[in-house]
């Protein structure tokens, strides 16, 4: 059997790193509750991310659940359907209603010119994905926020690390959401962080993931219970000290793959965005039957026969979700719905060697 390659592989610092910083929770018997570590690591994190207010939670889920609780929003919120079940699951599990904005063609993101047509007097925030790590059109999407007083919750689960003109993508928007799940860029095992300029909304950030209490007795907000445990911390500093490298590996992945696939005639990739510094999260490829003769899913099928085992990320769009049938129509965004029918998302994470890339470029490229 050939080896199993897996769409993505979690980074883990080394074992004794882990049992080390961990040690000192059996002396503390402080294990939640932001303490110590995660005191340590929010400090570093802010830091390393470049934004001035960060708060952490048990999920980038949460996170995001607690950003929209937090400005107190209501009505209709605009965002993209070609993302995770997260980022639009939020927005109606918090009694807002999702209005899906199409994305654009180029690295499917929200499209700044298609937006403007869908404010109502309903509409109180724009939620965009900064998808495989790929920024958003940030100054635009800015100018309308602005025009029409609305609010902007960036979903940055992808874009850990990412730097715009040398300023991080959480410093974008009101708010700015980052996971720190297992299979993410760097992790807390689960986790997530929300990042924002106004730290004023620190004190109501923090409560909600205290069930509402400001102090020890008393509930003033419909809170949830969202705390980030020592344990996760912990992983968080291990990670931290190594991410940097991770990246590195990352990207001689991605070069690798750009090198075998970037001239081949029905295969499409990201162009390299401009003045961003990027973490090489994810690889998705778009593949036109039409030229190339192989499908997506005949592709994705070939790959798995040979035990690498590929994403289609993200299919279906989450408008098109079961629980959402008939709600949305998915012919208002015509270009999210194509990328959903023709991407794949390749393997990629740190330990990724050139001879995988290879293995797996050269199934791909097999007539
Ligand atoms: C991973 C992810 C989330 C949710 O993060 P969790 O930490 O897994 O809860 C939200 N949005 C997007 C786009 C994601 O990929």
């Amino acid at each position: 059997m050939e080896k199993q390659i897996n769409v993505t592989r979690s980074s883990m610092p080394p074992f004794e790193e882990y049992v080390n910083e961990i040690k000192d929770l059996w002396d503390s018997r402080w294990l939640t509750n932001s303490g110590a570590k995660h005191q340590k690591l929010e400090k570093e994190l802010k830091k390393y991310l470049g934004v001035e207010n960060l708060s952490f939670y048990s999920n980038g889920h949460l996170a995001l659940e607690t950003a929209l609780n937090a400005l107190h929003l209501h009505g209709e919120v605009i965002t993209t359907p070609f993302t995770y079940a997260s980022t639009t699951q939020a927005i109606v599990r918090c009694g807002l209603t999702p209005v899906f904005c199409d994305v654009e063609p180029e690295w499917y993101t929200m499209d700044p010119n298609k937006i403007e047509a869908l404010v109502t007097e309903k509409t109180c925030a724009i939620l965009p994905v900064h998808v495989y790590g790929n920024v958003c059109d940030d100054k635009k999407i800015e100018a309308i926020a602005k025009k029409h007083h609305l609010k902007v919750i960036y979903d940055a689960a992808h874009a850990f690390g990412v730097k715009v003109n040398g300023k991080g993508v959480g410093a974008l928007g009101d708010i700015a959401m980052y996971s720190f799940h297992a299979t993410k860029v760097f992790h807390t095992i689960e986790g997530g962080g929300l990042a924002y300029h106004d730290s004023g909304l620190r004190k109501e950030l923090e409560a909600l993931k205290m069930f509402g209490m400001y102090g020890k007795e008393d509930a003033e907000l419909i809170g949830s219970n969202a705390k980030m445990t020592e344990f996760q911390a912990a992983m968080g500093l291990c990670n931290l000290r190594h991410v940097d490298e991770w990246i590195k590996q990352r990207k001689a992945a991605v070069e690798r793959y750009r090198e075998r696939l970037s001239d081949v005639p029905g295969i499409g990739l990201c162009k390299i965005q401009k003045n961003v510094e990027s973490n090489y999260a994810y690889f998705p490829v778009y593949f036109d039957e039409k030229v190339f003769k192989k499908n997506r899913d005949e592709m994705a099928d070939r790959l798995a026969k040979h035990n690498i085992f590929a994403r289609k990320y993200f299919y279906p769009l989450t408008s098109e979700f079961t629980v959402y049938q008939g709600r949305f129509p998915i012919q208002k965004t015509p270009v999210a719905y194509n990328a959903s029918r023709h991407i794949l998302t390749l393997p990629l994470y740190s330990e990724l060697t050139t001879e995988d890339v290879d293995r797996i470029c050269d199934i791909i490229l097999e007539k």
